[in-house]
C-alpha cells in the first residue's frame, strides 16, 4: 500500500472539536486492517532504523500505534498517561493547551537509565503534547531523540519545536 493510499483512509471531519477546525481522524485508519498494518509496519521500520530500545506512546491514540509498533519490534511499551490512572507514584508534567493546561504522567520505573526511547503519537500539531512527553521521559532517565507520528500537521510547526528540543520528528503522513 502506498502512502497516498494510507492517507486516503484517514477521515477528515470539519468543525470538530470546534468551528473552523479540520479534525484528522485516525479511527478510520485503525479500523482498516490493511491500512493499519501498513502504517504500523512503516512506522516500525523507522523506529528500528533509529535503534529504538523501547517505544513510548501518549494516551490514548498514541497507545494504539505505539503498542502495535512495540509488539512488531519485540520491544517494551512505555505508557505516557493522563493524570490519575497509574497505581504507583508518578513523575508528572503540566503543559499548556490553547485554553488551560493538561497533565501527563509516567511510572519512573517504566524506563531504564539511558534507554533509547522512541516516542509515538497519532498526530503532531503544535508539538506541545509531544514536548511534554519528551521532557517527562527524559526526567525518568530515557534518551529521547526521535518521535514518530502517523500524521504531521506540518503547517503548525510542531516539527521545528521538537527539533529545537533535540528531537527529530517523523510523520508518516503529512497533512496541511
Ligand atoms: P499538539 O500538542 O498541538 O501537537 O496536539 C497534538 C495532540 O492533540 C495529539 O495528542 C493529538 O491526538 C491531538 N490532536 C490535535 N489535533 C488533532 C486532529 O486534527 N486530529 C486528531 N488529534 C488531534
Amino acid at each position: 500500500m502506498t502512502l497516498d493510499e494510507i492517507k486516503a483512509i484517514v477521515r477528515t471531519v470539519p468543525d470538530f472539536p470546534k468551528p473552523g477546525i479540520l479534525f484528522r481522524d485516525v479511527t478510520t485508519l485503525v479500523g482498516n486492517g490493511p491500512g493499519f498494518a501498513a502504517a504500523v509496519e512503516l512506522m516500525a521500520e523507522r523506529a528500528r532504523a533509529v535503534g529504538a530500545e523501547a517505544i513510548a506512546g501518549i494516551e490514548a491514540r498514541g497507545f494504539i500505534f505505539g503498542a502495535a509498533i512495540a509488539s512488531r519490534l519485540g520491544l517494551g511499551f512505555v505508557s505516557v498517561r493522563k493524570p490519575g490512572k497509574l497505581p504507583v507514584p508518578v513523575l508528572a508534567i503540566d503543559y499548556a493547551l490553547e485554553y488551560g493546561t493538561d497533565t501527563l504522567e509516567v511510572d519512573p520505573e517504566a524506563v531504564a537509565e539511558g534507554q533509547h526511547v522512541v516516542l509515538v503519537d497519532d498526530l503532531l500539531a503544535t508539538g506541545g503534547t509531544a514536548l511534554a512527553a519528551v521532557e517527562l521521559l527524559r526526567r525518568a532517565g530515557a534518551r529521547v531523540d526521535h518521535a514518530l507520528f502517523a500524521i504531521d500537521l506540518f503547517e503548525l510547526g510542531g516539527g521545528e519545536r521538537l527539533k529545537r528540543a533535540g528531537v527529530a520528528a517523523d510523520g508518516l503522513l503529512a497533512f496541511e
